[in-house]
């Protein structure tokens, strides 16, 4: 059991650090400078098209805690690992699995730093959601005092305004989206809410549940495509158990593969 102190100073981390529940501080500085364009190839050749499935945050600091004070960066990458597997199965034999170390905002400049070497084609980073510290309810859980909110669920998309393939990057999020939707998930909608106050985001695709955060650096400074999917929220205590389970992590992978599939195709 993690004393209470590491799981608040966990918290506090994630709220910081993470994805769009978090990296806010890391934000508002991210992408003044805007990387240049790597020009990809005209076509998507399935076995040359490299992708880069980032796993979201590091194990030092891993990340949002879940309603049962499992790490982020555990779920991240356990799904990011099978995406990997499936993308390289459907043909797509240059995918790389990112596994980053180290400190958070370091942690965020070396994935971009390798995606941008390796000249990626497509960068898709994986992460869990949590929700705004305001917003979190307590229990017990084993034992000891735990965070959950059971008010919202479900995955959703970022991409950046900033990142010099915007509008491919919101394609393949609508693609990921679609596919996702048509295996009967639903978008977390609130980020469009006021009650998400500096976490608000702007909603590009109501339908599928894309939303625009500019500030990602892992978004905004790839010369690549780049799209930051939150699978599900693990601070949800019944979304939890399902992002836990076998058959959920192969429904996502499928239709992450899926959707990166017909993205290939319509280049
Ligand atoms: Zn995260």
């Amino acid at each position: 059991m993690r004393p209470l102190r590491s799981i608040i100073a966990g918290l506090v981390a994630s709220i910081l650090l993470s994805g769009p529940v978090g990296d806010v501080a890391a934000a508002a500085k991210a992408a003044k400078a805007r990387p240049k364009p790597v020009q990809s190839p005209a076509k998507c050749e399935m076995p040359k098209f490299r992708i880069v499935v980032d796993v979201g945050h590091t194990p030092d600091s891993y990340g949002a805690l879940s309603a049962r004070n499992d790490p982020e960066f555990g779920f991240n990458f356990r799904l990011a690992r099978l995406i990997t597997a499936k993308l390289k199965s459907e043909g797509f034999a240059a995918t790389r699995l990112l596994v980053t170390d180290g400190k958070a905002r370091p942690s965020l400049f070396k994935r971009v730093s390798v995606a941008n070497d390796g000249r990626a084609d497509l960068f898709l980073s994986v992460h869990h959601d949590s929700v705004p510290d305001k917003l979190l309810d307590t229990w017990e859980f084993d034992g000891a005092k735990s965070y959950f909110s059971d008010r919202f669920s479900g995955h959703s998309l970022f991409v950046s305004e900033r990142n010099p393939h915007f509008s491919t990057s919101l394609k393949l999020a609508r693609l990921i989206g679609r596919q996702l939707k048509e295996q009967g998930l639903h978008y977390a909608s609130q980020y469009s809410l006021p009650v998400m106050g500096r976490y608000r985001r702007q909603l590009l695709d109501k339908d599928v549940g894309v939303y625009r955060y500019d500030g990602l650096i892992v978004l905004s400074r790839t010369r690549s495509a780049a799209v930051l999917l939150e699978a599900g929220s693990i601070i949800n205590r019944d979304e939890e158990m399902e992002m836990n389970s076998a058959e959920r992590q192969e429904m996502i992978a499928g239709a992450v593969a899926a959707a990166v599939g017909e993205f290939c195709e319509r280049r």
